[in-house]
């Protein structure tokens, strides 16, 4: 037996282990004061009540034998991938159901669509980047170009004409720099991956914090797409499905002639043994109007608190992305600051804990990222705290 080898290459990724050591750190030495996570990249209010109704009534199905389920189809049930056609419709985009395939969510599909790919191809990925792109990639002993995202390009780096890539990855709006392409420029992707017949993989978990409609919410919304884009999407951030687990992929049958939508097929048909009825009926309730309303009244609220850190930042003349239409806010360190130098800053001055930057790629340094996804009172208080102490 060997093992596989490319798992040496794979770069240590410290960073949430040394937050959490340096917090826990401080915590120690200093019981009597209140810290506050801003470092989250995770939802925090519950599951909606019409996706808990739904998941309840279908646990009941599964009790009784005239409505139980064995296994399902490896797709995805039609009832769900249907209501994601809509889901489509109503943005303005055309997917058939037959492109469209349910999954325990992105994480998993951005790991397992690289099955249907050469080892031979370049792959390039965004510094900083959400480190799944590389780490896969990495595991299937590929080659990983970075394309530079910096203050300059707005961390939005545009397609390099001289390098050929095979397989880009693109998520917006990005995770961790909160910066959203436009139109105009997800357009330039997809003209150059046309022109040099690569695959985007395109990541549209944070799609529903968009807030500005002239923006993107689907790859598909951009002309020529169709022909070279997977887009991979995730009811975790908009529904809050981070435990419960639920995504979908779109592989269009303009790829490859439709070779890559049957590959995918053929893959999940051999891999993946489908998601569980139970959640599936959860993911559909979130297109119910109702559904649709509950989840609205979520985003609003992470959205809200988005905007109260991104008025701070305003108010204290401090550069950012995101915000917006984001849950993040990526921040230029004040004062010349490197990344951990401002988490300890602010962790020992405002007992604010944040993510830096430098831990998602070397473009990040001198960077850091904050989150929405605590509670309003709690994101209140830490940008109170970070004010105080920057108006010092
Ligand atoms: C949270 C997140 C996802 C969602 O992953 P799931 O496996 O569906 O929970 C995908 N991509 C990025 C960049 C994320 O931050």
């Amino acid at each position: 037996m060997k093992l596989n080898g490319c798992f040496d290459n794979l770069t240590e990724n410290y960073l949430f282990a040394e937050v959490g050591k340096r917090t826990n750190e401080y915590i120690a030495a200093h019981p009597d004061k209140k810290i506050i996570k801003l470092g989250i990249g995770d939802v925090t209010l519950p599951l909606v009540p019409a996706v808990i109704e739904a998941m309840h009534g279908a646990v009941d199905e599964m009790a009784s034998a005239d409505t139980f389920r064995g296994y399902g189809p490896y797709e995805g049930y039609a009832f769900l991938r249907e209501s994601i056609k809509k889901h489509y419709a109503e943005l303005g985009v055309s997917v058939g159901v037959d492109e469209i395939f349910v999954s325990d969510g992105a994480k998993s599909d951005l790991g397992s669509i690289l099955d249907l790919f050469d080892k031979d191809n370049t792959v390039v990925v965004t510094d900083p980047v959400y480190p799944v792109y590389v780490d896969t990639n990495t595991l299937a002993g590929r080659k990983v170009i970075l394309a530079s995202a910096t203050e300059a390009n707005g961390f939005l780096p545009m397609p390099d004409r001289s390098v050929k890539a095979d397989i880009i990855y693109i998520c917006s709006p990005n995770n961790p720099t909160g910066a959203a392409y436009s139109k105009a420029q997800l357009k330039e992707w997809v003209d150059y991956a046309n022109a040099v017949g690569a695959v985007i993989l395109y990541d549209a978990a944070y799609e529903c914090f968009i807030s500005d409609n002239s923006l993107a919410r689907s790859i598909y919304s951009v002309e020529g797409a169709k022909s070279c884009a997977v887009e991979i999407c995730s009811f975790s951030k908009t529904a809050g499905f981070t435990c419960t687990r639920c995504g979908y992929t779109v592989v269009p049958a303009a790829i490859c002639g439709g070779k890559l939508n049957k590959m995918w097929y053929r893959r999940q048909a051999t891999k993946f043994n489908g998601v569980s009825y139970v959640v599936q009926k959860g993911a559909a309730a979130v297109y119910t109007e109702q559904g649709m309303a509950q989840i609205r009244a979520n985003i609003d609220r992470y959205r809200r608190n988005a905007q109260l850190i991104a008025d701070c930042m305003d108010r204290l003349g401090i550069w950012y992305t995101g915000g917006k239409n984001s849950p993040y806010i990526w921040l230029k360190c004040p004062r010349g600051m490197g990344s951990w130098e401002f988490f300890d800053y602010i962790l020992n001055n405002a007992q604010v804990v944040g993510t830096p930057g430098v831990g998602f790629g070397t473009n990040g340094e001198g960077f850091f990222r904050l989150t929405a996804f605590g509670s309003e009172e709690a994101t209140k208080e830490a940008i109170a705290r970070i004010e105080r102490l920057l108006s010092e």
